[in-house]
């Protein structure tokens, strides 16, 4: 399975060159007018080597014009012809790791990242179309690897079928998901805005993960935090080993161990947070945090005779390290799909004024927060900083949707009275 990685990872990059090629070809053709012979495109006297479409593959199925990502499968078996090792992959797995760069194309023209070429620590994982694996007690089948043992966390249950199949390699070992399906369960639909009865909004914070708008908070364990002495001692005991030595390899590895399992915490924490907002209203709000400039690193700053002088970074550093921790991204997305499973509403508005703006008379004054403490310079109204916010947030989501309903509000903790 590691040959594997390292054969599909290769893969991947050569053909992710070829696709860059050909998309920065055709954004921005860098010779000028040019035509490409086999294809008949545009022509142009002067030069007619640089090829419009990508390098790889027919780009015509008879008359019928292919896609990228068929261009690039039909290369395949010229691939195993050229590199024999290509043929100990089974073929299927060859033809999901060009879908995933298709993807990360597809995703890249929404509006996502530029598709990045794979180092050897972020290519982990192949895949298996549906009807392949095979499940026979606790052993799996692998077209092309074989059968073998395996741990199963969780039953399949009846009427269930194997969909498609990770393979995903992790610090302490090697994972499978299965996908699974059955076509009678219907698809979850969103409440009608007119059955809806609860509705929640939450404030993301440090310390306490969640306000509520209910007057609850939930505190924010900090994985990281806790276990930051043991990794700061496993990464200084990695660092001084002898480079590529079997020992580094091995402190390495105890490494790895280590931030899986802060991991893993934070996403068993998150799942069950999740689940525990989807159950307790039927609209969760949150805030639309821009997470990626909250972590951006201070600018340079320079003094007139163009030194540069402390621009603060130094003292950010501990406090990037803590938003890390929260991990507000992951929360969200797990609080958004578990809403979906469970038919809820899931919204995120925008935060602006929501910490500085009453919530008993809509008074905004920056004046009106003292750290944890809210006191409303108008009317006096006093309660917790972040609870307050989670109730103009939910407020806000509801003016959204457009439904009259009143939030659950709780009464703030008694050390504010
Ligand atoms: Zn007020």
């Amino acid at each position: 399975m590691l040959q594997w990685l390292n054969l599909l990872r290769c893969h991947y990059n050569f053909c992710l060159r070829d696709r860059i090629d050909s998309y920065e070809q055709v954004r921005q053709p860098t010779l000028g007018n040019y035509c490409d012979l086999r294809t008949k495109a545009e022509c142009c006297p002067l030069t007619c080597s640089v090829s419009k479409n990508s390098q790889l593959g027919e780009p015509y199925k008879g008359d019928k014009k292919r896609n990228a990502y068929e261009m690039q499968s039909s290369e395949l078996p010229k691939l195993k012809q050229a590199r024999p090792w290509y043929k100990t992959v089974h073929s299927t797995v060859l033809q999901q790791n060009l879908r995933k760069l298709d993807t990360a194309f597809k995703n890249f023209f929404n509006g996502k990242g530029y598709p990045k070429f794979k180092t050897k620590q972020r290519f982990k994982s192949f895949n298996y179309p549906p009807n392949q694996v095979k499940l026979k007690g606790n052993k799996i089948y692998l077209p092309s690897i074989g059968w073998m043992r395996f741990y199963q966390s969780r039953l399949i249950p009846d009427g269930f079928s194997l969909r498609s199949v990770t393979v995903r390699k992790k610090a302490d070992g090697w994972y499978i998901s299965i996908q699974i399906e059955d076509k009678i369960i219907p698809k979850s639909q969103p409440k009608d805005l007119d059955k809806i009865e609860s509705a929640i909004g939450c404030d993301l914070g440090i310390k306490k993960l969640l306000a509520l708008s209910n007057g609850e908070q939930i505190k924010n364990p900090q994985f990281e935090k806790q276990l930051e002495r043991t990794k700061a001692i496993r990464q200084r005991r990695s660092s001084r080993k002898k480079r590529r030595s079997k020992n580094q390899k091995k402190a390495a590895q105890r490494l790895a161990r280590i931030e899986q399992k802060i991991v893993n915490q934070r996403t068993d924490y998150q799942w069950k947070l999740a689940h525990y907002l989807a159950r307790l209203a039927d609209v969760i709000v949150l805030e639309d945090l821009n997470i990626q400039g909250m972590i951006k690193r201070c600018k340079p700053k320079q003094d007139e005779d163009g030194k540069y002088i402390k621009n603060g970074q130094s003292a950010k550093r501990a406090l990037n390290r803590l938003i890390r921790d929260c991990s507000w991204g992951d929360l969200k997305l797990k609080i958004q799909s578990v809403a979906e499973k469970f038919g809820c509403i899931y919204l995120e508005v925008n935060p602006k004024y929501t910490s500085q703006q009453c919530s008993n008379c809509s008074h905004i004054d920056s004046a009106n927060r003292d750290k944890e403490k809210f006191v409303c310079t108008n009317c006096n109204f006093i309660a917790d900083a972040d609870n307050q916010a989670s109730i103009n947030i939910g407020r806000k989501g509801l003016e959204i949707l457009g439904i009259n309903l009143s939030l659950a509000t709780g009464s703030p903790p008694e050390s504010y009275v």
